[in-house]
């Protein structure tokens, strides 16, 4: 197999892959950043929004990693259990979503503030249906809610330690208190049972995986019948132009940022390499419907610069 542009054995990918990401885990979300000039956030603002989780939804965000962390954080109350399982404040009030200030986290993180603001909007009108109060009086009642989310769940599994520690620390820092769980776990073998999830989302992570095709029939059996697979992954740019400002820049410019930033150029010359390795839309998208989905679309986001793939367990 490949990592990024070498030839490698099997074997020996898992490790290396691994070595990367413990090395980049502590500059992660800064060079993040700076990799996509912060479109990333958009581009998972979409993931979540053609998600339109409801309360209740389970998520599971596979090679969920460090992706939790970025940005200003909030002040919030801090109330971590001993499972480093966190209860999101019920202290917000407005629909976080897509465009509004939740575009500073990750996937889990976006998909909490996402059901939060749907399962307090509909309690909400409810509550002022059938008891007639005030919207103060509502907002009032909710600083003390403590179901903010209707029984949704997300759990973040990723394979490195590293990675999950500091996304962990992170949502301890931000006051994420509940409706979360970090479980360590390889994307080609999880570790939970069949038909668990609502949904399955993958960001950036595929690529990474030695057996893509082992990665999507995991996701297959721990799906729902009904449930839905959402992947976010770089792809293949369809526009000439910016296909060609695009490879100076993750050619020329990523592995030297790398460097400066995080004294590690040869990490961050695989991340470019190793998108480059990875298949086109239309070949993942036959990848997905081998491993047993059906209805699977893929629409391209900033020219094909990434796609997010769906398809669903019918
Ligand atoms: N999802 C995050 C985001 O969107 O920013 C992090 C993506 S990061 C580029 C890739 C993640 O994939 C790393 O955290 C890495 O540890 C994880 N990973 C790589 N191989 C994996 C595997 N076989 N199973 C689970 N996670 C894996």
């Amino acid at each position: 197999t490949h990592f990024g542009f070498e030839t490698v054995s099997e074997e020996e990918k898992g490790g290396k892959v691994y070595q990367v990401f413990e090395s980049v885990a502590k500059n992660y979300d800064v060079m993040n950043d700076m990799m996509s000039l912060g479109i990333h956030r958009i581009w998972k603002d979409l993931l979540l929004w053609k998600m339109h989780p409801f309360p209740g939804t389970q998520l599971l965000d596979v090679a969920g990693g460090t992706d939790i962390a970025g940005g200003r954080e909030r002040k919030r109350e801090r109330n971590i259990d001993v499972k480093g399982t966190h209860r999101v404040a019920a202290t917000r009030t407005t629909q976080p979503g897509p465009g509004t200030n939740c575009n500073q986290g990750d996937i889990a993180f976006r998909f909490l503030n996402y059901v939060q603001g749907q399962h307090q909007i509909k309690q909400k009108r409810q509550l002022r249906a059938q008891q007639n109060l005030s919207w103060e009086e509502i907002a009032q009642k909710y600083q003390n809610e403590e179901d903010s989310l209707g029984g949704s769940q997300v759990m973040v599994c990723d394979i490195n330690k590293e990675m999950l520690k500091i996304g962990r620390q992170k949502a301890c820092a931000r006051g994420y208190k509940t409706g979360l769980a970090w479980i360590l776990g390889d994307a080609e073998e999880l570790p939970f049972d069949d038909d668990k999830f609502d949904v399955y989302t993958i960001a950036f992570g595929i690529r990474n995986v030695t057996h893509i095709d082992q990665a999507l029939q995991e996701a297959h059996r721990v799906l729902k019948p009904g449930g839905r697979f959402l992947c976010l992954e770089f792809s293949q740019v369809n526009n000439p132009l910016v296909s060609r400002l695009y490879d100076l820049y993750s050619f020329q410019v990523i592995p030297v940022l790398g460097e400066v930033i995080a004294g590690d150029w040869k990490s961050y010359q695989y991340l470019v390499e190793s998108i480059r390795q990875f298949p086109s839309q239309e070949e993942f998208k036959e990848m997905i419907e081998d491993a047993g989905f059906q209805k699977v679309t893929y629409e391209n986001l900033t020219s094909g610069i990434v796609a997010i793939h769906s398809g669903f367990k019918l």
